[in-house]
């Protein structure tokens, strides 16, 4: 059972995200002396691609690529890896843009917001959450994101956790079951009888739904010990933990974070030396969310500081209704190299290869043979344009595993 072939060709740079590959062969590569962050990206130039089946089947130099069912002239643009979004709360209702509004007239952010959330969430439909979901799922392809992380947190009920974890599945396998996003209204006064309900019965009609567990570690939140109660139960369910930590000030979530062995820290605003010290160490990934900087006006992280201890750093929108409403990883990708001073090479691979290592998915956020066929052709000759170009729309043509998503005429290709 073979499916049709398709060659895409005359493909001006081909970001692999698999150096050795680029290395180990003879095909044209740039001859200039690059850095360390651009060797990474595994750069072929006038390069051409086979996918067939979903998979990669062939990538090499333009001028020696085999036929194929399907031949598409890339006209000299590039083609880079699916983003891979490892942080977005998709499944809610209403927004929040009065909040956004006054926030920028002067007020400041406190995790509380989230409550307002959870009380349009809780009244809405299945149906109503699942076309809000489907909207915001669209728009993260449509931008170049292939694969996307789900989180729930946003019912803070048993049943609204269930459902919004079960809508979130028919959307990604990489969903998030956050129950502990915020101490819910009704547990104002019992604390503890919360967290032991996110432990047991609220983990267990989660489960089913979910690959993910994540806990908000901070102010206004949950605290280390609270958070490490989660987690550990989580795991012991066989969901491996990811954590919110250090994003409104210097906290315990990165080395709550590690201690528990999570997949990734995210946030990571406010920093110790021995937080960073904490994440070169561990497989612990740090995740930049520039976008919920950007929308709260707050001081980014410095991704220079952890990239410089050897941190391995994933960058993701946080697509979220109160602090980060973007689905555009190229949006986080200006961000990054703008403000926090991460080469374009570094976002780059921080958006595909480094969301891939936060979800323990290597195989995603690169293309090479045998790979799935995740991937992202622009409108534009090099992927420095993703930076240069900030707020255009240079995604030209998708593809998931194999398949198109876009409209074939889109741009006028
Ligand atoms: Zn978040």
């Amino acid at each position: 059972m073979s499916g049709d072939s398709v060659l895409l060709t005359d493909i001006g740079e081909l970001v692999t995200n698999t150096p050795d590959d680029a290395a180990a062969d003879d095909r044209e590569i740039d001859s200039d002396p690059e850095g360390a962050d651009v060797a990474a990206l595994g750069l072929h130039r006038d390069a051409a691609l086979i996918m067939a089946d979903g998979v990669i089947e062939w990538i090499g130099p333009a001028a020696r690529a085999p036929a194929a069912d399907h031949r598409i002239d890339c006209a000299g643009a590039g083609v880079i890896p699916g983003f891979v979004d490892s942080h977005a709360h998709l499944v809610f209702a209403g927004d929040r843009a009065a909040e956004f509004a006054a926030r920028m007239a002067g007020l400041p952010y406190a995790a509380g917001g989230i409550r307002t959330t959870v009380t349009a969430t809780r009244a809405a439909t299945d149906d109503e959450l699942r076309a809000n979901t489907a909207r915001l799922v669209t728009e993260l392809i449509r931008q170049g994101s292939t694969t996307f992380e789900i989180k729930s947190g946003y019912g803070l009920t048993v049943g609204d956790e269930e459902r919004s974890l079960r809508i979130a599945a028919e959307f990604s396998a990489q969903t998030t079951f956050l129950g502990a996003h915020v101490l819910p209204p009704e547990y104002a006064e019992d604390r503890a009888g919360y967290v032991e309900l996110v432990s047991g019965p609220m983990l267990a009609a989660c489960r089913p739904h979910a690959a993910w567990a994540d806990v908000f570690c901070d102010r206004g939140a949950f605290d280390a010990e609270e958070a490490t109660t989660i987690l550990t139960a989580a795991a012991a369910a066989g969901l491996p933990a990811r954590v919110h930590a250090n994003q409104l000030q210097p906290g315990p979530g990165v080395q709550v974070a590690v201690a528990v062995e999570a997949a990734s820290a995210d946030h990571c605003t406010y920093l110790s030396d021995d937080d960073v010290d904490a994440l070169a160490g561990s497989r612990t990934v740090a995740t930049v969310l520039p976008g919920a900087e950007f929308s709260t006006r707050s001081p980014y992280p410095d991704a220079r500081r952890l990239l410089a201890a050897g941190a391995t750093v994933a960058l993701a929108t946080d697509c979220n209704p109160g602090t980060s409403y973007t689905t555009s990883m190229p949006l986080c990708i200006a961000l990054a190299v703008r403000e926090m001073n991460m080469t374009v090479a570094e976002a780059l691979w921080a958006a595909t290869a480094g969301g891939a290592a936060a979800l323990r998915r290597p195989e995603l956020g690169r293309l090479a043979v045998g790979g799935p066929a995740d991937l992202v052709l622009l409108a534009a000759p090099s992927y420095l344009h993703l930076a240069y170009r900030p707020g255009v729309d240079l995604i030209a043509q998708v593809w998931r595993k194999g398949r198109p998503m876009l409209r074939e005429d889109h741009h006028g290709r």
